[in-house]
């Protein structure tokens, strides 16, 4: 269990920069060390579709660790079964930037393996994964059909060969992924939450949140994950797991989170998706609310729909709510002023799940 360093912003490149400065991630690699960099590139699709890593991502952990002198960095990804890693690296604009800063790519679908004992059983994984020094998980935190979500533990399945990914599923996914994670163990996690899908690992209703994460333990990041997304860690049943075999902690305190900035972004949400459209109209009256705090509500009436909460109270969220009374349920500190406020800024889908099921 460690930090978990949070940022809000649109830029991937400076936000994190500043994440890896803010937590002095130079001094916690060997000097001289080989950094490998682990995106999420699960299909060949454009990060603003809610799927894959930032190119932002990548170019600022790059510049960041060429600027502290390590000069030994890679990319590795393998893509999921039946998608092709090089057309991934092209679409989502990594090829650029690995010309740009001079940084090797491997698809790992090419990669030799090793067969090591993992806490659940034998398993291969990629030579490259294991021979690094020091290995920089990049997830995007967004929804899974099948494992509810998906972040750091899940992102570590890009570094098996294909043949393990099918054995995965025959498997059921969730004992093989905590076995995995807790082995890999990857020394550090930047999560990109800029816009994740809220409920595909392929991308397509992406839902805007402006936000990264950087943390040292990939079980702790997976179980913020899920407050973040209303999740309860019941439902994904590998984090638990993972924390079983020795993968890291479940427990997150507030004093372990550092926020280096507050969400600013109150110029209106973007245009929705026709998803995120069907679930907040009629409903929602929304004054220059942020995205943080927008992609909070819309998945919590997601998750609302899902259980058969029904909703009937107005919804208020957004800046210009500040020092006003509402009857009805005020999301966020701007709209603490409603009859019945979730607090928090921005509020977790969780805590805003909690006052729609006791006052929707
Ligand atoms: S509570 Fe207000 S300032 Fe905070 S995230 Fe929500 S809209 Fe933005």
């Amino acid at each position: 269990m460690g930090k978990i360093y949070e940022i809000y912003g649109s830029d991937a490149h400076a936000m994190t920069v500043a994440l890896m400065e803010a937590a002095r991630v130079a001094d916690r690699i060997p000097k001289g060390g080989s950094v490998a960099l682990k995106p999420n590139l699960v299909i060949a699709g454009r990060p603003e579709d809610g799927a894959t890593t930032h190119a932002g991502v990548l170019s600022g952990a790059i510049s960041y660790l060429q600027s502290h002198g390590f000069d030994k960095i890679s990319v590795i990804e393998g893509s999921w079964v039946g998608d092709d890693t090089g057309r991934a690296f092209r679409v989502a604009g990594y090829d650029k930037v690995c010309r740009e800063y001079n940084v090797p790519y491997f698809d790992l679908k090419h990669d030799k393996t090793r067969t090591v004992k993992t806490a659940a059983r034998p398993m291969e994984i990629c030579c490259r994964a294991l021979d690094t020094d020091f290995l920089i998980d990049l997830p995007v935190l967004k929804g899974h059909c099948q494992t509810v979500m998906t972040c750091a533990l899940k992102n570590c399945k890009g570094c098996i060969p294909d043949k393990e990914k099918r054995r995965f599923h025959a498997e059921g996914l969730h004992k093989p992924i905590a076995a995995l994670g807790a082995y890999l163990k990857p020394q550090l996690i930047i999560v990109d939450s800029i816009c994740g899908d809220l409920n595909f690992e392929e991308g397509g209703t992406p839902v805007q949140t402006n936000r990264m994460l950087l943390g040292t333990d990939a079980v702790q990041m997976d179980a913020y994950g899920c407050k973040l997304m209303g999740i309860p860690l019941s439902q994904v049943p590998y984090i638990t797991m993972a924390e079983k075999m020795g993968g890291g902690s479940t427990q997150i305190r507030e004093e372990d989170i550092v926020r280096l900035n507050e969400p600013t972004d109150a110029v209106g949400y973007p245009a929705p998706s026709g998803t995120v459209a069907s679930l907040t109209r009629g409903k929602v009256q929304e004054k220059s609310a942020c995205s943080a705090c927008y992609a909070s509500l819309v998945r919590a009436l997601y998750l609302a729909k899902r259980s058969g909460i029904k909703v009937t109270k107005p919804i208020f969220i957004g800046q210009e709510w500040k020092g006003q009374t509402m009857e009805g349920v005020g999301v966020g500190a701007c709209c603490a002023g409603a009859s019945c406020p979730v607090k928090g800024c921005p509020p977790t889908a969780e805590a805003v799940l909690e006052v729609l099921r006791k006052n929707g």
